[in-house]
């Protein structure tokens, strides 16, 4: 089969994926799954891997590579384990990124991100950037009727990173309350319809980019900001003094310290976005009484949440699309912010 490998990581990230000719994936336990990728979608993760951000996490020996990359994927079930009941070959499904056990503890409570047996296809073992790729069947969700793999694949990370933040967000507000969205990308404009169909909160979006900006606007924000040197005044001004929640989906470039700052005494700030570290004083965590926490992908329940969202079209990916031949061109294109929403690989 086709597919993308990653043969170093390149900090200065001028190194290209190799397109290659590989085997398949095959079974090889009865709860497995080979999907048939119909779409995977490129993410910040996915550069950081390149960067060599996740060498130290999960890749210490320098042994895993080359491997394929994508974890965002939807596709149809290709072949099933022994013991697959769920699913058939043919069906349309997303795949939830992470392979979650079931059996422990944390499984049982329905958390899967913390499952004590997990693993991660695309994150040092194959993805989705290729014809086919291995899962199990715990991770499959059915796709409703008229639903394409290409319509949702990013939901499977973007879309239920940025719709849990955005429900936690949801759970901490009320009318009139503002939650502030910074970086409208593949997450950002997720979070953004997320808020909108959640809660009464007015959604405050925050990017540079003028298409992300128009993007926001069209997805119902209610003030859309351009994050320049005013940023804290002009959103302690449309608050009355801060907002209720800020949700970072940038976490690195600056953002990281200048996010805090913009709550309100008592706010929540939601880290989503990732890469560089917060210094905050304690007096202020003191005397503003503010939160800070991450958000980490989402629970498989809350992809099927999302994917009703989806289905009553409340809430959709905005994506470009570009062959698996052209991912080291989709790379450079995201590097550079030269698509709105999300890049979708296709095999
Ligand atoms: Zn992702
Ligand atoms: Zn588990």
């Amino acid at each position: 089969m086709k597919a993308a490998r990653l043969y170093e990581y390149d900090p200065a990230m001028n190194v290209q994926l190799s397109i290659e000719d590989v085997a398949p994936p095959t079974i090889n336990a009865a709860d497995e799954v080979v999907v048939k990728v119909g779409a995977a979608g490129l993410c910040r993760t996915d550069l950081h891997i390149i960067e060599g951000v996740w060498k130290d996490i999960m890749d210490v020996e320098g042994s895993l590579l080359p491997y394929i990359m994508g974890h965002e994927n939807a596709g149809w079930v290709e072949d099933v384990g022994s013991n697959v009941k769920s699913v058939k070959p043919g069906d349309a499904v997303i795949v939830h990124p992470h392979r979650s056990c079931g059996i422990c503890l944390n499984c049982r409570y329905g958390h899967d991100m913390y499952c004590d047996h997990g693993q991660f296809p695309g994150l040092g073992l194959d993805g989705g950037f290729a014809e086919y790729f291995l899962t199990n069947e715990s991770s499959l969700i059915k796709l409703n009727t008229n639903v394409t793999p290409l319509d949702v694949a990013p939901m499977a990370d973007a879309g239920i990173t940025a719709y849990r933040a955005a429900k936690r967000a949801a759970g901490l507000v009320y009318p009139g309350a503002y939650v502030t969205v910074l970086g409208v990308g593949g997450l950002g404009h997720i979070a953004i319809q997320c808020l909108k169909h959640l809660c009464g909160a007015r959604v405050i979006a925050v990017d540079r980019e003028p298409g992300a900006q128009a993007l926001a606007r069209d997805l119902g924000a209610d003030v859309v900001l351009d994050g320049g040197p005013d940023l804290i005044e002009q959103i302690k001004d449309i608050t009355g003094g801060g907002s209720q929640v800020v949700i970072d989906f940038v976490g690195e470039l600056g953002v990281e310290n200048i996010c805090w700052k913009l709550l309100r005494q008592g706010g929540e700030l939601i880290v989503v976005g990732y890469g560089g570290q917060i210094e905050v004083p304690t007096v202020e965590l003191v005397v503003n009484e503010i939160k800070i926490g991450g958000s980490l992908v989402g629970d498989y329940t809350e992809l099927v949440e999302l994917m009703e969202l989806n289905a009553d079209g409340l809430v959709k990916m905005h994506y470009t699309e570009y062959s698996l031949d052209n991912i080291n061109a989709a790379i450079d294109d995201f590097k550079n912010r030269k698509f709105t929403g999300r890049g979708v690989i296709v095999p």
